[in-house]
């Protein structure tokens, strides 16, 4: 592993006073980590250094072909003031799946926890501390030749940036409406659903829109060959709780694989609860709910941790879930969740990493 070099700011940034109003993604820290890599090399020159922009040529590969992918974790200050990190190699592991599918270079995972670890040490100021707000963790990689064939870039340029994120629920945990989309698809089978990769996300954005004007705040997507299978919501994957179990879609290539997915499955093994990842289609949870058999409904993220469904738009048909309030089964999950992350609750699965 390469050591990592600091190069700290003379100009630091003026802090956000109120931590009410810090929103998401909109504010950045004072410095930012950043290594290349070319074929010869490899990753080389990891750096920490003050944050700011990069000149780059217009005909640099990642403006026209998308040849991107990124990460997205949480840095959160506990009440003693210490920080910590949740199941960040996990995040790096799935950058290297992603990577893998886009033809990019895979990280050294352990060289990328210690860029991010000295970057944390130089903006640890910048993690607020009023409760629900976190440090917003961005790892991005970008193919940086300077050609327009569509080939596999030579070169590369691996970042990551940190942003000071308000609480996502201002006024308490709130249960969202939700649209099913019927028509256009995220991602398919055999495409790039299962990465985190900037292309399904502006693919995701028409839909986006259309469902905020009806005033749904996220879209549930469909499966892209029969339209029928639920596949997941935003940048968030879909939990049921069912009469009998929990259930999840299974991890079936076209979607992404969350931490916080994987989390809470775990957490409802530790809770007695039982789980099933299996196709079901919206048809099945319309049903369901006719026979009074659909007890609850959440997605899951880094951002929100656990968004509770209260509405359900298909088709023109709209179904309540759980009466339009907080099932009981989410508010355990998002409260024994949020406890591990901000080290209120004991981390039973090993998953919380200090910064020190
Ligand atoms: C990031 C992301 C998620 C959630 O993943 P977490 O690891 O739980 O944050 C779900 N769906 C999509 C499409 C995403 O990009």
């Amino acid at each position: 592993m390469v050591p990592v070099r600091v190069t700290l700011t003379q100009h630091p940034k003026e802090k956000p006073q109120d931590e009410s109003k810090l929103g998401f993604g909109v504010i950045f820290t004072d410095h930012m980590f950043v290594m290349d890599y070319n074929p010869e090399q490899g990753w080389h020159d990891p750096e920490v250094k003050p944050y700011g922009p990069f000149v780059m040529d217009p005909g640099t590969v990642v403006f026209h072909y998308s040849q991107e992918i990124f990460e997205g974790m949480k840095c959160y200050r506990r009440k003693d003031g210490g920080l910590q990190l949740f199941r960040p190699r996990d995040n790096f592991a799935r950058m290297n799946r992603s990577a893998e599918r886009l033809c990019m270079p895979q990280i050294e995972i352990e060289q990328a926890m210690a860029g991010l670890m000295e970057l944390l040490k130089a903006d640890a100021d910048w993690v607020p501390s009023t409760p629900g707000t976190s440090l917003y963790i961005r790892p991005t990689m970008i193919a940086t030749d300077i050609m327009l064939g569509v080939h596999a870039s030579r070169t590369y340029r691996f970042f990551i940036i940190c942003s000071p994120s308000g609480a996502y629920y201002e006024n308490g945990l709130a249960p969202v409406g939700i649209y099913v989309e019927s028509e256009l698809v995220r991602a398919v089978r055999g495409g790039v659903g299962f990465t985190k990769t900037g292309g399904n996300y502006a693919a995701s954005i028409l839909a986006g829109d259309l469902a905020e004007k009806k005033g749904y705040s996220q879209v549930l997507w469909l499966d892209g060959r029969e339209n029928k299978y639920i596949e997941e919501v935003g940048s968030m994957n879909m939990f049921f709780k069912f009469k009998d179990a929990l259930v999840t879609p299974p991890l079936n290539g076209s979607i992404l694989g969350g931490i916080t997915r994987d989390s809470i499955l775990k957490l409802a093994q530790e809770m007695g609860v039982p789980t099933q990842e299996r196709r079901i289609t919206v048809q099945d949870v319309f049903d369901a709910a006719a026979r009074g058999e659909l007890e609850e409904a959440f997605g899951t993220g880094t951002a929100a941790v656990v968004s509770p469904v209260g509405r359900l738009m298909w088709n023109d048909r709209e179904i309540e879930i759980s009466g339009g309030e907080i099932g009981t089964l989410t508010q355990k999950f998002y409260d024994r969740l949020t406890g591990i992350q901000y080290g209120t609750e004991p981390d039973t699965l090993g998953w919380v990493v200090p910064v020190e």
